[in-house]
């Protein structure tokens, strides 16, 4: 389309300042990618975020970037506290949605010949697909708690030990919560799916290490080539989606002024310091703990999984979390903006917080190194185990990519796929079991439509915002 970027220096491109943006705005990526990401309304929709009130610096593009509700999904957008504005389609509709990868002290060699038994079990054991089940069945007493309280209900509840807490993001836990900002149909929504991994794009996956490239730091995060991990990727189902969609209406109605001076109706914003700003991130506090008890839930079951096939406890079987990272969340940080210290919500919409080696919100076990980064590919392909980079503070708020991203549509997905074709050539030719709900499902999510997330680390740890530390492949996957 019509926007213009003008290159800054190698992986860096600027839609300059012009008519109503406020600042200039930013893609990092490679040429390469840089024809993908121009493909669809990505550009236009970052050159609208620049338009938000109190945008700081850049409204910033990472390189797996693609077109999402109003804003890109990749995107970054870091607004001023006191005069800026927090816009929900900036966050996404699934709050927190994010990836934690769980280690093991098992080998490729270890899971030979039980890769059919283990995926099937996980099927079985783990809630899937839309609607509702759970690892636990909650009442809204239950949810209220998991709202406020975090992962430190789930240690309570005997679904937790303490060290899952200190290798999680905000150790599970996000003091600003307030589950009364949080509608009762949220709630109900909520109660029947917690511990569930959802549709679609969500899935838990087993994978072995392949690659490593930093071998200090992947000392420091226990991993080693050859090395059985587990990612598993969900967010905070029904209950993040209408807790967006409630704040998303209201915000329409009572701030119909600001939407008006707006570009795009989906990047309808709360004014910093109003009611409804401070309701919104309340209520998006609450709904990213019950994400993280919904993962934290989902590794509880996937570790009784491999108890049962392994015939061994988990904890002799080292199933520690490495780390659990949120890529769809707006959070309160200080950053430097030309010299100043100014606190911002930083909209990370599809990408993941990248904090550096001694950044205090780094947690304690890898201040040192820097905050790992967990980089899913694709079922086909592999994904990354990054660590925060030194360049990541000034170039991108603290933040890389989240994926590979999406280069098809689902709609355009279910035509050139067919979803029992693609699960059996992972099967016979790269040996990788893919079990889901439905062949829709594996062909939406087919290998093909998502870019090349082997360029898009290549492009971040060439910018500096996230290392590259190792490399992991499928081996087996179960999908909603
Ligand atoms: P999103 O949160 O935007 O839906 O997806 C995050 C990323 O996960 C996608 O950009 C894609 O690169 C990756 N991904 C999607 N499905 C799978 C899968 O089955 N396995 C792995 N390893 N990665 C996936
Ligand atoms: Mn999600
Ligand atoms: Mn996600």
């Amino acid at each position: 389309d019509g926007v213009r970027l003008e290159r800054v220096r190698e992986y860096v491109w600027e839609i300059p300042r012009e008519g109503e943006m406020r600042v200039p705005a930013r893609v990092l990526a490679s040429e390469a990618l840089l024809e993908q990401i121009g493909d669809d309304r990505t550009l236009q929709q970052l050159k609208n975020a620049t338009q938000l009130p109190g945008m700081t610096k850049h409204a910033l593009c990472m390189p797996d970037g693609h077109q999402g509700y109003g804003f890109p999904v990749g995107g970054v957008g870091a607004t001023d506290t006191e005069h800026g504005c927090i816009s929900p389609g900036a966050v996404g509709y699934d709050i927190n949605c994010g990836v934690r990868m769980m280690r093991t002290n098992l080998s490729y060699d270890d899971l030979q010949g039980k890769e059919e038994e283990l995926v099937d079990e996980l099927f079985r054991a783990i809630p899937s697909g839309l609607g509702g089940g759970g690892v636990v069945e909650s009442g809204l007493d239950t949810v209220k708690s998991v709202l406020e309280r975090g992962v430190d209900w789930a240690l309570e509840a005997g679904y937790a030990v303490e060290d899952d807490l200190l290798h999680c993001e905000d150790e599970g836990r996000r003091p600003d919560a307030d589950a009364d900002a949080v509608s009762e149909k949220a709630k109900n929504r909520g109660k029947k799916q917690l511990g569930s991994l959802g549709s679609g794009n969500h899935f838990l996956e087993v994978q072995r290490v392949t690659d490593v490239f930093r071998s200090d730091v992947a000392d420091a995060y226990g991993l080693a080539e050859d090395q059985i991990v587990v990612l598993i990727h969900c967010g905070s189902r029904g209950l993040g989606h209408q807790v967006c969609n409630d704040y998303l209406r209201k915000i329409e109605k009572r701030h119909g002024d600001l939407l008006a001076q707006l570009p795009d109706r989906e990047l309808a914003a709360a004014p910093a310091g109003s009611e409804l700003a401070e309701s919104y991130y309340r209520a998006m506090c609450a709904a990213i703990n019950f994400a993280w008890v919904n993962r934290q839930l989902v590794m509880h079951r996937t570790r009784e999984v491999f108890e049962r096939v392994f015939g061994r406890d988990w904890e002799a079987m080292e199933m520690h979390l490495l780390y659990d990272v949120a890529h769809n969340i707006a959070k309160k940080e200080v950053h430097d903006v030309d010299g100043d210290e100014r606190e911002l919500y930083v909209h990370r919409k599809g990408a993941t917080r990248a904090f550096p080696a001694g950044h205090p919100e780094v947690p304690k076990a890898y201040r040192d190194v820097g905050q790992p980064v967990i980089i899913p590919g694709s079922m086909g392909a592999g994904s990354y185990v990054l660590r925060g980079g030194e360049e990541s503070l000034s170039l991108s708020f603290g933040s890389t990519a989240h994926g590979a991203g999406r280069v098809m549509s689902r709609t355009r997905a279910k035509k050139e796929y067919w979803g029992e074709t693609v699960q059996s050539e992972l099967r016979d030719q790269n040996r990788i079991y893919v079990k889901a709900q439905s062949g829709a499902t594996v062909a939406e999510e087919a290998p093909g439509v998502y870019k090349d997330v082997d360029e898009v680390v290549r492009v971040s740890d060439a910018l500096g915002i996230g290392d590259k530390v190792a490399r992991t492949y499928p081996v087996c996957n179960i999908k909603g």
